[in-house]
């Protein structure tokens, strides 16, 4: 089956499963679980990570786009959709079409809404989104009363939830900023709840605040990296010790494989690759793998990363090309041609992880994976 393939990206369903179950074991009962798989699963591939999460039994996706939603309605999937981001006004009217709940936080979008609803003569659940101190999107509380006003004055609009999200919960150990945008969100809530009689669903929690507060789950949490395996950041990790917690157990659920194209002599006093940045000091193997910046291997890995042949570590000599990097194999013994390249994930007793990656590149393993090239086969195993 993968033999087909020159690169191609592994999805193991036994540990997305365990990851999704670890996570909802920490919520309490009625809770319910929404599977972030924006950016394409953050690059774990939409559809066959969709089909998973469903087979899991999710209760809801979590996309960012429309094209994302429309995509998982044109498969097949009829679970619960939100879309987080934005929706452009003149496309309002496919939140009715694929039957999605939009998340909402601003007047313009409430009256196209109400329009398109009316002409569908369909009730729309919406969802609002309270600023509570992330300041990207969200309704303040001065703009609180007008926009309530437009959905209950409508009367095809339904106020089905309220959320907010975290500015600084994954990488400080320091939560009083978290702590107080939740004190701001329960605040603001109570008074919805008060003026309107409603009882919206109320959502707040990402990865980081399901595994650290549990007063951050409320009635639906919006899991996305902790599905696939990875840690928010070390200082999630690092709070939750420091809390006295027992960490969850994650497991990798992406391994990124390819095949080596070329093992050849090189001799010592050679410029490896573009630049002529990198030069042996001594005779070595070196090998082709057809991989590059093109696929989502970063160029900041250039002689700074490694991949894995036959159990060991290999690492990247030069700059990482487009299609193609360079990788010294003098010490795998056997080395050959077709050998399968692991560049991202485990081989042997060998692993090379999203974290290690995003700390030389200067990021974080949110952007390592979720720009794995789309063009990259993902294939499900075990
Ligand atoms: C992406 C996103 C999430 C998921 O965050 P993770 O840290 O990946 O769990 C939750 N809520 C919103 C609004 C998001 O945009």
């Amino acid at each position: 089956m993968t033999q087909e393939f020159r690169q191609h990206i592994e999805i193991s369903r036994e540990a997305y499963r365990h990851n999704i179950t670890t996570f909802r074991r920490m919520l309490p009962p009625g809770c319910a679980f929404m599977a972030v798989v924006k950016a394409n699963a953050y690059g774990h591939g939409l559809l066959p990570v969709a089909h998973l999460a469903v087979a899991e039994g999710v209760d809801m996706l979590g996309v960012d786009c429309l094209e994302e939603a429309v995509a998982l309605r044109e498969d097949g999937i009829e679970t619960p959709i939100m879309v987080l981001g934005y929706i452009p006004l003149d496309q309002l009217a496919a939140v009715i079409h694929y039957r999605l709940t939009p998340v909402v936080y601003h007047a313009e979008s409430l009256h196209r809404l109400a329009v398109e609803a009316e002409s569908h003569r369909t009730e729309v659940a919406v969802h609002l989104k309270l600023e509570t101190g992330l300041h990207r999107q969200g309704v303040t509380e001065e703009e609180l009363g007008p926009v309530l006003e437009i959905i209950l004055r409508c009367g095809i609009l339904r106020l089905a939830g309220l959320s907010m999200h975290f500015a600084n919960i994954e990488d400080t150990t320091d939560h009083r900023y978290a702590r107080r945008q939740l004190e701001l969100f329960r605040n603001m809530a109570r008074r919805i709840q008060e003026t309107t009689g409603l009882q919206p669903q109320l959502h707040t929690a990402c990865s980081a605040a399901v595994i650290l507060f549990g007063e951050t789950h409320f009635d639906l949490v919006r899991v996305g990296l902790g599905g696939y395996g990875l840690w928010p950041s070390k200082e999630t990790y690092l709070s939750t010790i420091l809390k006295d917690q027992a960490p969850p157990v994650l497991k990798t659920v992406l391994c990124w494989k390819s095949r080596l194209a070329q093992v050849k002599a090189v001799p010592a006093d050679a410029f490896i690759g573009y630049g002529c940045s990198y030069r042996t000091t001594q005779p070595l193997r070196m090998a082709v793998v057809p991989v590059g910046y093109y696929d989502g291997y970063d160029r900041r890995l250039s002689s700074q990363g490694h991949v894995l042949v036959r159990g060991r570590r290999a690492p990247v000599l030069g700059r990482v090309c487009m299609n193609m990097i360079m990788v010294d194999v003098t010490h795998v013994a056997g080395a050959a041609v077709d050998d399968e390249v692991v560049l991202l994930g485990r081989q042997g007793e060998e692993s090379v992880t999203a974290d290690e990656m995003a700390a030389l590149c200067h990021t974080i393993n949110y952007e390592i994976v979720a720009r794995l090239g789309a063009h990259i086969p993902r294939i499900v195993v075990d």
